[in-house]
């Protein structure tokens, strides 16, 4: 799964070419850092291996969805569409912007089902976010081409997808922009960080502006404090020494996905031996980053057996059903309208009443898939062994 996996000399390497200026800010210090900005490369060799125009680096995956949404001026009064199965991150971000998250079924794709999101469009619909869950794309032509129709903009979270393509076409680069984490379980990851692509040079020009207070980064006499503001901002900005770990990562990518892929391979081999079992639909599969591999059972009864045998055979599989932090159903604090803030926001308008409220059953074709469904992390570090004991315990899931 994940880059922690391989840093090694040549992020150490990236971060002393940072200590050895002192410049750890990525704006400024002209004189002092001798022509080192990490951020600004980082920035760009994203973009050169996405094939965007544009890469606007900011601090965690959840900023960057929320300057994407800023960006495209999403805000109170607007609904944006998700799916149900995601990080609560996704729907975080939307709420923290102002506006509703409003929560589409997943299909065979594990992620958005294009037929219910168009049954979720309204006049208010302002977004449309579908996630590449699990590091494999959803049906995002299908996707675009009915937020097109409606002329909505699709931010897709790409969270956990660097590396995905869908015919050799970066995730990230469908919809108006693409939003990346880098967290610390992520394939490519700065320990904390976050990327957000787009084509469009006016989108990437505002999410600059405000992922750094409004600042418009032109040069004038006065530096940066002479600098123009357009709107007001916030401070997601990325540090030099996670851009500097970035470019160690970015490099080691598709290694990594091969790696991933090829692990996939193996154990998806030995699951296709489980009577009536099926697997997440791709819209291509060899452009799968491959960081998980998802498999279903035809019910619940045989999935909750198969994944007793997995377990007790030591090679236990999640099933997202009962994990509390992916799945619509256990979001808890969701459903109760669960905040800090003492009127209710943003669940309650300042008056107290409900801006909305989130049924625990409205999400059923979901709930049903989910519930026959398991899903293996891939490592990168898996050995031969570790590989054979999962294929016996698969074969004993298989006799059952
Ligand atoms: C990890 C993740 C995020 C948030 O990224 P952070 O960098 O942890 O803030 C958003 N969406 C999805 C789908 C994720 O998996």
């Amino acid at each position: 799964m994940p880059g922690y996996e391989v840093i090694g000399a040549e992020e150490r390497q990236q971060i002393m070419e940072v200590l050895a200026t002192g410049v750890l800010f990525r704006y400024e210090f002209a004189d002092q850092r001798q022509g080192v900005y990490k951020v600004r490369e980082f920035e760009q060799a994203f973009a050169d291996y996405t094939g965007a125009a544009h890469a606007q680096a900011v601090t965690s995956g959840t900023a960057a969805l929320k300057v994407a949404l800023r960006a495209l001026g999403v805000g109170p009064g607007d609904e944006v569409i998700t799916q149900g199965f995601t990080f609560v991150a996704t729907w975080e971000a939307i709420l923290e912007v102002g506006a509703i998250p409003v929560f589409a079924e997943i299909d065979q794709t594990l992620t958005m089902d294009p037929d219910d999101l168009s049954r979720k469009i309204t006049d208010k619909t302002a977004c449309i976010v579908p996630v590449h869950m699990l590091g494999a794309a959803a049906d995002i032509e299908k996707i675009v081409a009915i937020a097109g129709q409606a002329g909505i903009p699709v931010l897709e979270d790409s969270a956990q997808a660097a590396g995905c393509r869908i015919g050799g076409q970066h995730v990230g680069t469908f919809g108006a922009c693409g939003t990346f984490s880098f967290d610390p379980v992520k394939t490519l990851t700065t320990g904390e960080g976050g990327m957000i692509i787009t084509n469009d040079k006016g989108l990437w020009q505002d999410m600059s502006e405000y992922h750094d207070h409004g600042h418009d980064h032109a040069p004038n006499p006065g530096g940066r404090g002479g600098e123009g503001r357009r709107f007001i901002g916030d401070n997601y900005r990325m540090m030099e020494l996670q851009g500097a770990i970035g470019l160690a990562q970015l490099a080691k990518l598709d290694d990594m996905v091969a790696t991933q892929r090829a692990h996939k391979t193996r154990l998806k081999e030995a699951l296709a031996a489980l009577p009536g079992v099926s697997f997440r639909h791709q819209p291509d599969e060899a452009g799968d980053s491959a960081t998980f591999l998802a498999f279903s059972l035809g019910e619940e009864k045989h999935r909750v057996r198969v994944a007793e045998v997995l377990r007790d055979q030591g090679a236990p599989a999640i099933c997202f059903a009962d994990n509390t932090w992916h799945f619509y159903p256990r979001w808890e604090h969701l459903l109760a309208g669960s905040t800090k803030a003492a009127r209710g926001w943003p669940f309650a308008e300042p008056g107290g009443r409900r801006r909305v409220v989130y049924a625990p059953d409205a999400l059923p074709k979901s709930v049903e898939l989910m519930k026959r469904t398991l899903v293996y992390p891939i490592q990168l570090r898996m050995s031969e062994e570790r590989l054979q004991q999962m294929e016996q315990a698969i074969g004993k899931a298989a006799s059952l």
